[in-house]
């Protein structure tokens, strides 16, 4: 088949839009009449900077966010090196603000006595806050136990718990166990494996009045650019890049620039060695990679390029920003699972209707009542009319369509009339 015939539904990488890959197999073969592709110019050009630029700006616009107060980092490492990152920095940050603090309670910069109070901060009072609601904040949470210490790192709810020990719902609010001022609370967005999103931000994550509240970090690779977000509400979000906003390759961690310099200096390896706390590679280190505008070390300028040129497309669909795109997601989602729900003899939803993802459309065939037989010929069917990419991630089997930005309308009509006819049929 030809690209022009394929819907791909698969879970990421995702489909890129055609003109943009139009666009960017002509950059790279020639950039712009330079003679050279935009891979193998220098990440250090003045046109390289024009591009980090403009997608910087392209996605506070998109996202409404101001870029007075929030840096965007592009990183390398993938969604996967940011669950590290984002424990290094922020443990970094709790760690300058307890230093600051000893160092003013105490009077002294005397380095014995605010080393020995320091060190009972940390003992007692350093938490990283876990909120486990799929495979991803599953694998976000270990890591961060394997390179900090389990002793750190608290699990606030586990939604296996609730559910059969299966993913596929989010334990109530009131349940969770939030830490006293941990350094942050993280949690996944959208779980692409579970199919498993937040309806809203979290109500108790929510900043006070007075401003203050709790530092909260979101991975959310898989739906972001799909919905608003109250970007005001978040310290830290990461995403990486293959699946709404461009190729394999970068990830984006947009940080509220009160975690940065003058603000605020990550602490010395030295200090942080004499806490026994991990020290974070350095191109993981959010100050290092803002200071140098992303180009600490060789970046993809291709990558981040497609990002814009995706970032550009969505502009000129939606010139209001986020909301449009919004609109279009729930219309295709909605699609999509009102076929599923018109055969429950059919089709089972993996997740609960209260946290069913936009994005990952999670579910099970179970007519005829061998699943396995069922979902096998559902692939093969559905892959026969160029529906694509529709097999569930490996470790939870199943269907999974992924309902990514770049899945048109029509292709949602499409699947949905599909998933209607291999009922009936
Ligand atoms: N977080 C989420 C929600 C994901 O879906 C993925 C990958 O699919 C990751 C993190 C890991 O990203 P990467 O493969 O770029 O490390």
């Amino acid at each position: 088949p030809s690209r022009a015939d394929i819907t791909y539904f698969g879970a990421g990488p995702a489909a890129l839009p055609t003109d943009v890959l139009e666009t960017a197999a002509q950059a790279l073969l020639d950039y712009q009449g330079t003679g050279l592709g935009i891979a193998e110019h220098s990440h250090r050009s003045e046109l390289a900077a024009k591009i980090i630029n403009e997608a910087k700006a392209d996605l506070a616009a998109y996202l409404d966010f101001s870029p007075e107060q929030y840096e965007v980092l592009f990183m390398q490492g993938g969604g996967t090196g940011e669950f590290a990152a984002s424990m290094y920095n922020l443990v970094g940050a709790w760690v300058a603000r307890q230093h600051a603090a000893v160092q003013k309670e105490l009077g002294t910069d005397d380095e014995a006595q605010v080393l020995a109070a320091l060190r009972e901060r940390v003992e007692n009072g350093l938490k990283v806050d876990y909120i486990v609601t799929g495979s991803w904040s599953l694998k976000a949470y270990q890591e961060a136990q394997r390179l900090l210490g389990p002793e750190y790192v608290n699990l606030v709810c586990d939604a296996r718990t609730i559910n059969d020990g299966k993913f596929g719902k989010i334990p109530d609010e009131s349940t969770w166990k939030l830490s006293k001022d941990a350094a942050y609370v993280y949690f996944c967005d959208n779980e692409t494996v579970d199919g498993v999103e937040f309806p809203s931000f979290p109500k108790v994550l929510e900043p006070k009045e007075d401003g203050t509240g709790p530092i909260v970090v979101a991975d959310m690779s898989s739906n972001i650019l799909s919905r608003r977000i109250p970007v005001n509400n978040y310290s830290l979000l990461f995403f990486g890049a293959q699946k709404n906003l461009g190729s394999t390759g970068i990830a984006v961690a947009v940080l509220k620039k009160t975690f940065l310099p003058p603000n605020l200096s990550q602490p010395s390896p030295a200090l942080l060695r004499k806490l026994a706390l991990p020290i974070p590679p350095i191109v993981l280190q959010y100050e290092i990679i803002a200071k140098n505008n992303s180009l600490y070390n060789t970046l993809s300028i291709f990558d981040v390029y497609i990002a814009g040129q995706v970032l550009k497309k969505l502009l000129a669909t939606f010139p209001n920003g986020v909301d449009g795109q919004q609109a279009v997601a729930e219309k295709k989602a909605e699609l999509i699972y009102a076929a599923l729900e018109a055969h429950p003899e059919a089709y089972k939803i993996v997740p609960d209707k209260s946290a069913r993802s936009k994005m990952n459309i999670c579910f099970r065939v179970i007519k005829g009542g061998d699943v396995d037989v069922a979902e096998k010929a559902f692939l093969k069917e559905s892959t026969a009319l160029n529906l694509t990419g529709l097999k569930g991630h490996r470790s939870v089997g199943g269907i999974r369509a992924s309902n990514y930005n770049s899945i048109p309308l029509e292709g949602a009509e499409k699947l949905a009339k599909f998933i209607d006819e291999f009922a009936k049929a």
